[in-house]
This record gives structure tokens, C-alpha cells and sequence, in this order.
């Protein structure tokens, strides 16, 4: 479940509500701490090999297990969102990969809350396949393959992917 402030995690004061910009927010009464509620960003990564094959991974744990999704996840604290891709797939899947352009943004409401999915496009330029807890099973596949995938941001992702390469060929 998405955690609500009940109190300031500046202060340490019991939150109040403020009205900002015709808004209620929760809002400390001591200090100028404000409880936006904005939206989580996640990351997706379409990455490619050389043969224009997409890298997908099966799900090891938590919301999606079991299920075939792209690399990717949540971006931490101030890192960019296209280097966080890299990174998430680096870590899921042992592969590094060249960040291209941004694919296309989601909305995507979860039981934890907003979340913004920024998916990238991006060529696999080094590193090897690994096994790990997260990606217990990775697949190549050809664009017109692409399996059912858990997340709904995800399937819409490929499908502009899709129309964006074939634009191209
Ligand atoms: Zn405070």
C-alpha cells in the first residue's frame, strides 16, 4: 500500500492540511514540509541486440512474478531516469545497454499509489547474460514475438516501439 505522511519526516510534528493552490495538501504546521503526493517514476528498457531482437525477462518476485516484463524498475532518488534504465537492466540481466530515445511515457494506476513508466529504447553493447534473484529467465525475441507481458505500461510500450521501428524500416 502507498504509505501516508501522518507526520513531518522533516519535524517530526503531527501533519495538518493546507489549502495551495485551491488544494488541500497534507502539511506540517511547524515547518514548510508539504505532502505533494505526486506520482512514483519507474523505468522500461526495449533494449535490442544486433539482429533487432527485444530483451525481455521473466519476473522473479513481486508484483508481475512469473510473468514476462522488460527490464526495468523504480528510479532512485536524483538519478536520471535513462541511466537508471541502463542500471536496472544491468543489474537484472547482466547486459549493458547504449540508452537511446524515450519510447513513450505511461500513467498507470497501482495499489501502491500513481506511477509514471518512462520506457527507452536502447542496443545492447556489452556484458554478459546473467542469472539473478529478479530475472530468473531472459529471452531475445523477434518484435512480431513478443509474448503477453505483466504490466499493461509494458505491452503499451511495445506496441509504440512496433510502430516506431517499422516507420523506420
Ligand atoms: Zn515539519
Amino acid at each position: 500500500m502507498r504509505v501516508e505522511y501522518r507526520y513531518c519526516p522533516a519535524c517530526g510534528a503531527a501533519l495538518g492540511e493546507r489549502r495551495i493552490e485551491g488544494r488541500s495538501r497534507p502539511a506540517c504546521p511547524r515547518c514548510d514540509f508539504v505532502a505533494w503526493g505526486g506520482p512514483q517514476v519507474a523505468v522500461a528498457l526495449l533494449a535490442t541486440d544486433a539482429g533487432g531482437r527485444l530483451l525481455l525477462i521473466r519476473r522473479g518476485s513481486g508484483e508481475g512474478q512469473e510473468g514476462w516484463a522488460l527490464p526495468g524498475g523504480y528510479v532512485d532518488g536524483a538519478e536520471d531516469p535513462a541511466l537508471g534504465a541502463a542500471r536496472e537492466c544491468r543489474e537484472e540481466t547482466g547486459w549493458e545497454v547504449e540508452v537511446g530515445g524515450l519510447v513513450g511515457a505511461y500513467h498507470v494506476l497501482t495499489g501502491d499509489g500513481p506511477l509514471v513508466v518512462l520506457a527507452y529504447s536502447g542496443r545492447r553493447s556489452g556484458g554478459a547474460a546473467a542469472v539473478t534473484e529478479e530475472a530468473p529467465e531472459q529471452l531475445w525475441v523477434a518484435a512480431n514475438e513478443v509474448p503477453q507481458l505483466a504490466f499493461s505500461s509494458h505491452s503499451r510500450a511495445v506496441s509504440a516501439w512496433r510502430s516506431q521501428i517499422s516507420r523506420v524500416a
